[in-house]
């Protein structure tokens, strides 16, 4: 039997950089996860693309889609819809590869409620000043989506303390040196390798 992939979901208040540390560790040459694109009803910003930054689809799809039952995981946010498809998710948790998600709070804690091994990374912000100064300065939104969003990151950090490790992004390098720390250890978990001892042990 192959030993099922390990689910690491990196999260946190919008405009934390959640997309900028996760495009740098995907970069450094031993990690080799599998990134899940997410789905969206949000219009695509300018040079984004469909299937590599989101499946962006409709409202009506997107509802199609959980009334179906194909969502590991979704969230109203900032007024659209965000999910994680279930089934690339589990196809490639089943063939033995890692998953790793980039989402926001109330997702994570889905994924909680449904895959207890999953590992939970809450990116947090130097300081709150410096998020809204992130948010204003990223120049994507207009005003009343950010003041949006600047709302909703206040209440999103309070959710640090449901999950396992808090990473702090001072610094993009060494936030992804911290979160490929978390990675190392928690490939290290008896429960994780005990599969491949007891197959070197034998029944008894
Ligand atoms: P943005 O519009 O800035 O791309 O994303 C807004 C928020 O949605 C971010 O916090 C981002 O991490 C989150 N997000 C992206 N994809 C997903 C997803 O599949 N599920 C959930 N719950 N949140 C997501």
């Amino acid at each position: 039997m192959t030993k099922k992939g390990m689910l690491i979901v990196l999260s946190g208040p919008s405009g934390v950089g959640k997309g900028t540390v996760r495009k740098a560790l995907f970069e450094e040459p031993d990690i080799d996860f599998e990134y899940s694109t997410s789905m969206t009803t949000r219009k695509p910003r300018n040079s984004e693309k469909n299937g590599v930054d989101y499946w962006f689809v409709s409202k009506e799809e997107f509802e199609e889609n959980i009334k179906n039952g194909e969502m590991l995981e979704y969230a109203k946010y900032v007024d659209n819809y965000y999910g994680t498809p279930l089934k690339y998710v589990n196809q490639t948790l089943e063939s033995g590869k890692d998953v790793f998600l980039e989402i926001e709070v109330n997702g994570a804690m889905q994924i909680r409620a449904n895959v207890p091994d999953a590992i939970f990374v809450f990116l947090t912000p130097p300081d709150l000043v410096e998020l809204k100064h992130r948010l204003v300065g990223r120049g994507t939104d207009d005003i009343e989506v950010i003041n949006k969003r600047i709302k909703t990151a206040a209440s999103e950090i309070k959710m640090m303390r449901n999950y396992d490790y808090a990473v702090l992004n001072d610094r993009v390098e060494l936030a992804v040196d911290r979160i490929k720390t978390i990675i190392n250890s928690e490939r290290l978990k008896v429960n994780r390798v005990m599969p491949e001892y007891e197959a070197m042990l034998g029944d008894d």
